[in-house]
Order: C-alpha cells, then structure tokens, then sequence
C-alpha cells in the first residue's frame, strides 16, 4: 500500500469533502505506484485522511475512494457503493419505475470516474478515471449483482480517459446488446443506440424536463432546437403540441428520431417536421422567412466544458437566445439550457436576460431547472451541477 503525501494546507478540500486532489497539492508519495493503485492520503503532520486512486497523468492526481483512511478498496467496497447507489433510485418515487435510470453518477455517488446507466435488460458502464478503469471486474460484477440485469456493455469512449492516458474503450463486456432497444419514458417509447449514440446512448438528465416540457407544449407550436432523437419534440406532442419542428446537425440522430416517432403510433405524425441544419443558421432563416412559435426548447451541445472556455461559450449561448426571443410569439415559452460546466446558472441567467433585452422582449422567468434527480449533486461538489435550464415567457 502507498501513501500520497500532502503539501502544507492542501488538506482543506478534502475536510470539507471534496474528494479531488490536484497535483499542486501533492508533496510526494511513498512507495511504487501503477496508475489506478489505491493510496492512503496524508496531511504533513502524517494523520491519515482518505483512502484514494492514483491517476499519475491527470492533473487531479488523486480521487477519493473513501473519507475514510481505514477502509478497505477491494471488490467488497465496490459492492457496497454500487448496492447502496441503485437502492437510492428505487427508493426515489419519481425514478422507480423509470426504465432508463441513472444508476452511479460519479463523484456524486461516491464513486469517481464511474457513470453507469440503466436501459431496459442494458446496463451501461462509463469509466473515465484510472481507478475506475482498474476495478472494472468488480464494478461490473457489483452492478449485475445489484439490477439481476446480465447485459453489460461499456462505453468508455469518453474524451476524458484521454487526460488520464487511457484509450477509448466500447463493447459488450457480459451477457449481450439487444437489438432495437427502447425505454418507455413517461408513456413515450425512446430507441437508446447504446453502442453508437451520445453519451451512453442517450440524454437522461433531461428526462424531468422533458416531462414539464410536455405538460407547457398544449396548442403550442414549437420549435425544438438540438433534438438529438427527439426526445423533447415526442413529449411536445404528447402534450397536445399543435406542430412541432425540430432541428438537428446530426443526420444519424434525426434518423432515430423518426424511428422514435414511429414507435409512438398514438402520436399524431403529421406535425412533427425534422430538419437536418446547423441551428445558429436556421434560427436566422426561420427568421427570414418570417415563422412564429409559440414554444422554443434550446438544449445545446456543451459550449464551454471549462470555466477557460467560457467566454467563447457565453457569446454562443447568448446569440442562440438572442434568435429565439425573436421568434416568440407574445405569450410564447423559451427553454433553454446549458450543459456547460464552465457556465453557471447566475452566469447563464445573465446571458439569457442579455439576450432578451437585446431581442427588445419582455421575459419572466417561470422556473429555474436542473438534471434529474438521477443525477444528484454532492453538496461538497458543486462542479456536479453542470445542467442547467430556465423557462421564460415572453411578453
Ligand atoms: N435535447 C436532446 C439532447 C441534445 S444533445 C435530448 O433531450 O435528448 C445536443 C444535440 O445538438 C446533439 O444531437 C448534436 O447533434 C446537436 N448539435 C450540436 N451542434 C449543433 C449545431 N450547430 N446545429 C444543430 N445541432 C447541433
């Protein structure tokens, strides 16, 4: 067993139970480390504070396993945190019965670097950091013990293994991947491409709101900007939307979008149109060619994955908004989000009411919105809440 040793001072995050440490923060380590190894974390006087992973090619050069420097990480450990993540679901009323379902989001359950969703008889397991990646054999045999679900598949093609000097790694790691598998999401059937979509084949957090996106769409016509495979523009219609137009670059995802309009044989296709555009143009034609909604969903791809990037991601942010509002109809709803964990949500109201202003539209905002409750937010982490939303009303 190693020890990571900490420089004078650096303790503090990790009182307060953030479970990151920085490679400024480390003043040596004891003994031979392989990427991945668990360390016992020091302060300077040598109290003992965390058990953690080592991730030598990351500038966060440790992440904490436990706050507990006596606990053991071996497949016990993993077979704990995995059973007490999926019970914490089950136990949520909204997430019960929820066929798609974020079982383990991270830092947030306790576990970095590990995301695992479930999809129907599909779990799927995303490992970013270098002490996830070692303890796949445990975590995935945690997890099938957990669900009594035998399909496993990992999609660790994440861009972040790369700042962990990890390859992209994707493929069926037990039982098999069905083929053509949906969810049912609040009456609505969703194919998930587990093996080739976003993500882990599809957005989850955005289940909540595309609930309270169909309860707002009745009699409205609505433009559903960056659809993906159309999750909010079917919840639209399923919530007596009058016409729903919907805008994507991805040709792959409208495809599946249309699938998914097929499945749902209770939902009036005659008014859902699909276009295949880059959104910052076709919200300047729409423009041109004079069209009104009464409801524009905006849930852009993330502009800013760092606070460094934010400034470019802010300018993006507000021209997107800015368009919308001008094509609201007095009475008409924007939702608009941001996924950018470099952006935060008093930075992205700013923007929004900038964007209004210059648009000469009264806005009032209605609600304020997160990631679904599958997706919790540590208190002691708050880089967690990167999903982030407003619903306004024009005039
Ligand atoms: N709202 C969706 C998720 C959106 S993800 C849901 O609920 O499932 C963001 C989407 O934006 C992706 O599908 C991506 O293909 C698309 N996208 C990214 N940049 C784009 C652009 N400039 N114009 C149009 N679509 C874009």
């Amino acid at each position: 067993m190693a020890d990571l040793i900490l420089k004078p001072g650096k303790d503090r995050s990790l009182l307060r139970r953030h479970p990151w440490i920085f490679a400024g923060s480390v003043a040596r380590t004891d003994g031979r480390l392989r990427p991945g190894d668990t360390v016992t974390v020091f302060d300077r006087d040598h109290r003992p504070l965390a058990r953690a992973a080592w991730s030598p090619h990351s500038q966060i050069r440790a992440r904490v396993w436990s706050f507990d420097p006596s606990q053991t990480i071996d497949h016990a450990f993993f077979k704990r945190a995995i059973a007490a993540a999926v019970r914490r679901r089950t136990e949520h009323p909204w997430l019960r019965e929820q066929r798609g379902v974020r079982l383990v989001h991270g830092e947030s359950d306790g576990l970095p670097g590990v995301i695992i969703d479930r999809y129907g008889d599909v779990v799927v397991v995303q490992l970013t950091s270098a002490g996830a990646d070692k303890w796949r054999g445990a975590i995935v045999d945690a997890v099938v013990q957990a669900t009594g679900c035998g399909n496993v598949f990992e999609r660790s093609d994440s861009d972040l293994r790369a700042l962990e000097g990890l390859q992209a790694l994707s493929g069926v790691l037990a039982g098999d991947l069905p083929a053509d598998l949906a969810i049912d999401e609040y009456g609505v059937r969703l194919a998930v491409d587990v093996a080739g979509g976003h993500k882990t084949g599809f957005y989850l957090d955005q289940r909540e709101n595309r609930a309270l996106a169909r309860s707002l769409a009745s009699g409205r016509r609505v433009l559903n900007c960056f659809c993906y495979t159309g999750g909010f523009s079917l919840q639209a219609l399923a919530g007596g939307a009058a016409a729903v137009l919907s805008i994507d670059s991805s040709a792959p995802a409208l495809d599946i979008a249309r699938r998914n309009l097929a499945l749902n044989p209770q939902l009036d296709a005659a008014r859902a149109e699909w276009l295949d555009e880059d959104v910052f143009q076709a919200l300047r034609r729409l423009r041109s060619d004079g069209r009104r909604f009464d409801m524009i969903i905006l849930d852009p791809p993330k502009f800013a994955p760092s606070a460094a990037h934010a400034e470019r991601a802010a300018r993006a942010y507000k021209d997107i908004n800015l368009q919308a509002f001008k094509l609201l109809e007095p009475g008409g709803l924007l939702m608009t989000y941001s996924c950018s964990g470099g952006i935060g949500i008093e930075l992205f109201q700013k923007i929004v009411a900038a964007a209004a202003v210059d648009a000469g539209a009264e806005a009032y905002m209605l609600h304020r919105l997160a990631a679904a409750p599958d997706h919790p937010v540590g208190l002691a982490v708050p880089e967690g809440e990167y999903l982030k939303g407003l619903v306004c009303r024009v005039g």
